[in-house]
């Protein structure tokens, strides 16, 4: 049985409930049956969601989707990339983005990952000649070199998708993450940000690129027009492109809608949350977390941390198995079965090159949710059952 403090343990899994504005809206769109965006003439919940997305990055269009794969998906297609295109994705990321690349008939070029979790900027140099697209995922809201890879993506005339599913409130050198490349791709499936369960977005500043994404998501006919500001662009497009009905439905902006007045707090939150379980951790030889770059802003929702001289997986397992005693559930990512986010286990990609950074990384490379409604005392919970649990392991 577990030890002493188990029973105790904070549950992390639970998302913050969703704010009581959301009843009210949701009780009349079940009174009237209006859920599809496009019936009402105006104002339907999802385009409202739209415009204040887009208000609050700074973007000038905003489209609402079904997930973040699906908009993942659809600026692939946006950017009109040929088949077999080859777009560069990091090699730590979850399998959703190499699997939207594959769903876009192109050809992911994984990049290696270093051990604080971001791109490794010489491999990247190294593949980006022959890049059609540069796929940069954050991943678990870790900024890559945004400066780095821009320069060299600019240089060489090669468009950027920023997979933000898991970095909204996060900013580079004063700019909201999602808003640096040409689209920028957000999730509110239930472990991000906000929460409804399932859902997606993408910004863009690029007025064909939004015309393409808002037809090819299933704007048929002239549904196009209940979306402001693109009339020209969308009469090249009419009827020239296909049609993958990956909209939002109104249930899921009235779940979402309530949550964007919240986002500042669950930020600001998310980040003492982070920060003080990290200095906790960093007092202490077994652990390392690496430190957010120097333009960088977080908005963390979990904590990952390196494992320091486990050298052998056998250790790195009784640590999660110690901690978990002490009722904290550890991931090491490259450790668990069929884990979504270890490359090797994206076998639809065939046969892949290995890569021994990311791959040396993952092994040792921990991951912990610490969700915004969490108090001091569960963050010290936390905290003290890993360091014991390292200690007890590392005492042998
Ligand atoms: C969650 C997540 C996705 C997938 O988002 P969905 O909305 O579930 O499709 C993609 N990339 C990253 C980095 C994520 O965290």
């Amino acid at each position: 049985m577990a030890a002493d403090g188990a029973a105790l343990a904070p549950n992390v899994y639970d998302s913050e409930p969703i704010p009581e504005a959301a009843r009210a809206e949701i009780d009349r769109l079940l009174a009237s049956g209006d859920l599809f965006r496009y019936t009402a003439p105006e104002g339907a919940p999802v385009a409202l969601l739209e415009a204040e997305f887009a208000a609050l990055l700074g973007s000038r269009y905003a489209l609402a989707v079904s997930s973040c794969s699906a908009a993942l998906f659809l600026s692939l297609k946006a950017l009109d990339l040929p088949r077999g295109a080859r777009v560069l994705i990091p090699a730590f990321t979850f399998a959703a983005v190499p699997s939207a690349v594959v769903h876009a008939e192109c050809e992911a070029v994984l990049v290696e990952v270093g051990a604080n979790y971001r791109v490794d900027m010489a491999d990247f140099a190294a593949k980006l000649p022959g890049a059609a697209c540069v796929l940069i995922s954050h991943m678990r809201g870790h900024t890559s070199d945004m400066d780095a890879i821009m320069a060299l993506c600019d240089a060489a005339g090669v468009p950027v998708v920023e997979d933000a599913a898991h970095s909204l409130g996060t900013v580079w050198n004063g700019r909201n993450i999602g808003t640096l490349g040409k689209i920028g791709c957000f999730s509110f499936q239930s472990y991000k940000m906000i929460n409804a369960g399932e859902g997606g977005i993408l910004v863009t500043d690029d007025p064909e690129l939004a015309a393409r994404a808002v037809i090819m998501s299933g704007a048929y006919e002239q549904n196009w027009k209940k979306h402001p500001g693109l009339q020209n662009s969308y009469m090249l497009w009419q009827n020239k492109l296909p049609l993958y009905n990956m909209r939002m439905q109104n249930l899921s902006a009235a779940v979402i809608r309530p949550q964007l007045p919240e986002l500042a707090r669950r930020v600001e939150q998310g980040r003492f949350n982070h920060d003080h379980v990290a200095d906790q951790l960093n007092a202490c030889a077994h652990f390392d977390v690496p430190p957010p770059l120097g333009p960088e802003s977080r908005a963390p929702d979990s904590i990952q941390f390196n494992l320091v001289g486990f050298d052998t997986d056998a250790e790195a397992r009784a640590f999660q198995a110690q901690a978990k005693t002490r009722g904290v559930s550890v991931q090491v990512f490259g450790l668990s079965e069929d884990n979504a986010r270890a490359f090797w286990n994206w076998q639809f990609l065939g046969d892949q090159p290995d890569l021994p950074q990311t791959r040396a990384m993952l092994m040792r490379a921990c991951d912990v949710r610490l969700p915004t409604r969490l108090t001091r005392d569960e963050l010290d919970f936390i905290a003290e059952a890993l360091i014991a649990a390292a200690d007890q392991v590392k005492a042998g």
